[in-house]
């Protein structure tokens, strides 16, 4: 670690994770929408500038996507396959950036606060399910995973890394539960209506990992899917339809609900 004077000057103080610039005290006065107490610790060392920056969505309007303005897209979906999904942030310039910082630049520091900003989306969607204990909510965590290729140019997943943590945080079981069966071209080339059709039949449910679910005693048969960007909704779409035909094919269960926590609604 660096010598700084104002650190030892003001050890109250510490360099926030985001800009590098010291956080102290005065920070605390922006509040940070997440429970958790390993979550809000990562939140509570940003500096005052950094949090107060981070667009959250406090107030979801779309029941569905958690949108906070009105939705023209999910009233007119015939085919919703997700229960519901929750986003933690906006996607605006300034996560952008942080999500390419951490995602193409290899940022490890910031993936624990991207993985807490996510908290306040898993948060939500547990206590819209009326209750605080995720682990008796949900029997498993899983995220949406990435095509092969790009996992071997970025080497690491960013959605199961953040899913992980979370898994660890709350006491819920990871599974690696989904495959993507072909590549498609990069999305952003692509109109809506094109995107939504290549989405079918992307992914597939592995089923020896679906065997390591605790089942038993489950009334309720709840999972959480997590990614980090929420755009038309055709990804998180297509995995719960591959992730709830899979459980009722194997008999797991014959109504699976499948949540989604992103961390951010472009
Ligand atoms: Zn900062
Ligand atoms: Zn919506």
């Amino acid at each position: 670690m660096r010598f700084s004077l104002s650190r030892w000057l003001r050890p109250e103080m510490s360099e926030c994770t985001v800009c590098g610039r010291m956080a102290d005290a005065r920070s605390n006065a922006v509040p940070v929408p997440v429970r958790h107490p390993a979550a809000r610790e990562i939140l509570q060392q940003l500096c005052m500038g950094c949090r107060s920056s981070i667009p959250w969505i406090g107030a979801p309007v779309c029941r569905y996507c958690g949108r906070p303005e009105f939705c023209p897209d999910c009233p007119r979906r015939q085919d919703k396959q997700m229960a519901f999904c929750r986003c933690a942030v906006r996607y605006d310039d300034r996560m952008r950036d942080m999500l390419a910082l951490y995602k193409y630049r290899g940022s490890e520091r910031l993936e624990p606060v991207l993985a807490a900003m996510l908290a306040a989306a898993f948060e939500r969607v547990c206590s819209e399910l009326g209750g605080r204990d995720a682990a008796h909510i949900f029997q498993a965590v899983t995220a949406v995973p990435l095509a092969e290729e790009r996992l071997d140019d970025r080497g690491f997943n960013q959605a199961e890394r953040m899913a992980v943590s979370l898994s660890q945080w709350y006491g819920v079981a990871y599974l690696p539960l989904l495959q993507r069966v072909r590549h498609t071209e990069k999305q952003s080339l692509k109109t809506r209506r094109s995107r939504i059709v290549d989405m079918k039949g992307n992914f597939v449910a592995d089923r020896d990992v679906m065997g390591r679910i605790p089942f038993a005693g489950v009334s309720r048969f709840r999972i959480l899917l997590i990614d980090d960007i929420y755009t038309t909704g055709s990804t998180v779409n297509e995995c719960a339809r591959a992730l709830k035909d899979a459980l009722a094919e194997a008999g797991v269960a014959s109504e699976p609900e499948v949540y989604g926590a992103l961390w951010a609604r472009s």
